[in-house]
């Protein structure tokens, strides 16, 4: 299978796996027990903090660990509501689903919400944000990276309108973390989310880190994790996370390296589609995104049918649009950006790794229109001009 969905979520790499295994066999005690097994468990946990973060440019002591980062999310939107005195919350309209949803239902409940629109390249709308925050807003929340179109959010102006009007800024950097470097010291962020399943860690295991000084609610009050997340630690992800950061910390000193090889990578993807289909959109593409993301549509072949088709190929990826009970609603963050009904449901996102092999990733670009020729439209395939010999 040629596994092109890693926005979704990576596989987990060999050493987390056995970390992992180790830490459920081996320290299975509670970290927080004062017996020897205990304080052995403990001691991972804050070899895992610190591997963490090592990895993201925090002081371990800024970490919350968390189920992922759907729960940093809420934790920080949740606990932004009444800080400082202050409850307005002002997030992205390209905004994962569970931070639109929680900012839907804290809206019911009262909280003023500003929603920043995209541009029609994906872009934020910066001179929106600048109208939006003002003296009531508590935090900023915007993505790093959107996951759909991998357009890179300008968080740093945002932490200077953000500060210059007193509020915090929220980066929920879930895509962009292990694929583009990140240094929360750096970010001019104040609460910045993660998930370690986004880059060779396990699933349901994440992080909020809370900049040091900042005196944060939490979302399930208890003793552990300073009192800022109770419930007895998920040892085993979190060992996993550790050890999945550590390994990227490692190969970080040839990020640009990587980072150029995949765009070259995900460029000539998307050269060789279009040499085969005169009718592609590749949503994001005037501005810098991630690496490794192809957000686009063939023709107007509707997703489920070219996503089937790339299965018939043994290829999986994602569509844009997400299942809603009772029918399909198109992508929210294409929706923003003022693509279409018709043209969004067509959205097929394909998301690469560094070990992608080229030659399977070229093969598809041609054989994908091919296998889709019956329903795009006559002039929008050209094979006939194509002569490179593998198509006829
Ligand atoms: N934010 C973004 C930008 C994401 O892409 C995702 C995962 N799709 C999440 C949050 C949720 O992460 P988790 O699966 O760890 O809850």
């Amino acid at each position: 299978m040629l596994y092109l969905d890693h926005n979704a979520t990576t596989p987990p790499l060999p050493a987390v796996v056995q970390a992992m295994a180790d830490v459920m066999v081996e320290h299975w005690a509670n970290p927080s027990s004062q017996h020897d097994a205990g304080q052995a468990a403990r001691s991972l946990l804050q070899r895992a903090r610190e591997q963490v973060a090592g990895f993201l440019g925090c002081q371990p002591a800024e970490i919350v660990f968390t189920s992922g980062a759907t729960e940093a999310n809420h934790l920080a939107l949740r606990g932004a509501v009444g800080h400082g005195g202050r409850s307005g919350l002002v997030i992205s309209a390209g905004e994962h689903a569970g931070v639109l949803k929680l900012a839907a239902q804290l809206g019911r409940q009262g909280v003023p919400l500003g929603l920043i629109g995209l541009g029609p390249d994906g872009g934020l709308k910066l001179d929106e944000a600048d109208m939006l925050i003002g003296e009531g807003t508590s935090l900023v929340s915007v993505m790093a990276a959107n996951n759909e179109t991998g357009v890179l959010m300008p968080t740093a102006e945002l932490a200077r309108l953000a500060h210059a009007r007193g509020a915090l800024l929220h980066v929920d950097a879930t895509q962009l973390i292990g694929k583009l470097p990140f240094d929360f010291s750096r970010s001019g962020a104040d609460l910045v989310s993660v998930s370690a399943h986004k880059f060779g860690g396990p699933k349901g295991v994440g992080a909020l880190i809370v900049r040091k000084g900042l005196n944060w609610p939490a979302l399930f009050p208890g003793s552990q994790e300073r009192g800022r997340r109770g419930g007895t630690e998920n040892l085993p992800g979190i060992v996993g996370f550790g050890v999945a950061a550590a390994q990227h910390a490692w190969t970080s000193s040839n990020w640009h390296d990587r980072t150029a090889r995949l765009a070259v990578l995900r460029d000539r993807f998307e050269a060789a589609l279009k040499a085969c289909c005169a009718d592609v959109r590749v949503f994001g593409a005037g501005l810098p995104r991630l690496p490794q993301t192809s957000f686009l549509r063939l023709g107007q072949v509707h997703a489920d049918l070219a996503l089937k088709r790339l299965a018939e190929l043994g290829a999986c990826a994602s569509s844009g649009s997400a299942c809603s009970s009772g029918g399909q609603a198109p992508s929210a963050v294409l929706t923003a950006m003022g693509v279409t009904r018709e043209e969004a449901l067509c959205a097929v996102r394909l998301s690469f790794s560094p070990d992608t092999p080229e030659t399977a990733l070229l093969a598809l670009a041609q054989d994908w229109p091919r296998c889709l020729a019956d329903t795009l439209a006559p002039d929008t395939h050209i094979f006939t001009r194509i002569h490179t010999g593998v198509l006829a």
